[in-house]
């Protein structure tokens, strides 16, 4: 049975699968010295069209909590969202992993960050006893899957850049934002403002694995140790990067977020036209999230479909992954409009 929880119920797509029984191959060197690590980080500079440094860690938490460490000082802190992973779902792994980092949670309609909100938190404060702001993160696709558009971001790293702070970005459905908007992964990064990305491969349909991808090569310096002393860098790293050689070939990667987008969209129109439920925010990436009665939900538990109401700003939350079938999202739909019907 498929479900709805998140897109990690998912299993391993079979492009990376495939890569990965490819690897298995002989001995080759250990802790990412070999060449499927080469390559991938080779095809990632050519698919974000620059020269970038590529780290993999093993889930997004550390991809996160290290590439923020590596952006700031203990007393420094973070501009974040409110439902932002980093300060809703990590257990303070960013800061502890900064050694003491502050996270500032802002607030913002639709699950974004404002360059208001921005603002407002650097010049709240300028004293001594203030954490001083010094990095700004973001999610995309947002924790209540909208997505920022290239002139959102830019205006973002704008206001960032301005007060002397950095921009990082938890790309953890990185893919999702891509396909739905349709554009480039270097347009949605880099070109405009990102210095940091963590590329979640998870989601995408990898067994496990994060790409922490560094724009700004110099806040790369010394990030392997750091790596090595949070328990995150691979031996048998080649199980880590060989999915993604599998996943990048063919654009398959996108493939897969596209399916899982109209999966989303799907079930946005199911629950909006079947049921009158209309989606608590637009559905631009693979989620939708919408306020059910809770006897519906308790009738949805009970028929055995898995699904979160405490993620984002409340409401059920229904994801859809690399696999999900229409036959599933129109049975969950069929479901909801039944149970509605009887409450
Ligand atoms: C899933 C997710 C992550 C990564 O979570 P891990 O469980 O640590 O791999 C990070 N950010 C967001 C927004 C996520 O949804």
């Amino acid at each position: 049975m498929q479900h709805f929880a998140s897109d990690n119920y998912a299993g391993v797509c079979p492009e990376a699968l495939t890569a990965m029984l490819a690897a298995n191959e002989g001995h080759v060197r250990s802790y990412g010295d070999d060449e499927w690590t080469r390559q991938v980080a080779d095809r990632l500079r050519e698919l974000f069209e620059t020269a970038c440094d590529v780290y993999f860690v093993f889930n997004g938490t550390a991809a996160n909590s290290l590439a923020l460490a590596a952006l700031c000082q203990s007393y420094h802190s973070v501009i974040c969202h409110q439902v932002a992973h980093v300060e809703t779902d990590e257990c303070g792994a960013p800061e502890f992993f900064s050694n003491g980092a502050k996270l500032l949670a802002v607030s913002g309609e639709q699950g974004k960050l404002t360059p208001a909100a921005i603002v407002d938190a650097v010049t709240r404060r300028c004293d001594i006893h203030y954490p001083k702001p010094k990095v700004v993160t973001l999610t995309q696709a947002t924790e209540v899957g909208t997505v920022y558009r290239p002139d959102e971001l830019r205006a973002l790293a704008d206001a960032a850049r301005e007060h002397g702070l950095r921009v990082h970005m938890d790309g953890a459905r990185f893919a999702n934002a891509v396909a739905g908007l349709g554009l480039s992964p270097a347009e949605l990064s880099w070109r405009a403002g990102v210095d940091v990305l963590c590329f979640g491969g998870t989601k995408m349909g990898l067994p496990v694995g994060e790409a922490v991808i560094f724009f700004d090569r110099r806040l790369a310096e010394d990030f392997s140790y750091r790596c090595k002393q949070a328990g995150q860098l691979a031996s048998k790293m080649r199980f880590l990067s060989a999915p993604w050689l599998g996943i990048l070939e063919n654009g398959a990667w996108l493939r897969h977020a596209a399916h899982a987008n109209a999966m989303a969209r799907r079930l946005a129109a199911g629950l909006a036209e079947v049921a009158g439920l209309p989606a608590l925010f637009p559905v631009d990436a693979n989620g939708v999230f919408v306020r059910l009665p809770s006897r519906v939900e308790e009738g949805l538990r009970a028929r055995g479909w898995l699904f979160y109401n405490f993620i984002g700003a409340g409401g059920a939350r229904f994801m859809c992954a690399w696999d999900t079938t229409p036959e599933t999202v129109d049975r969950l739909v069929g479901d909801i409009r039944e149970l509605a019907r009887e409450t």
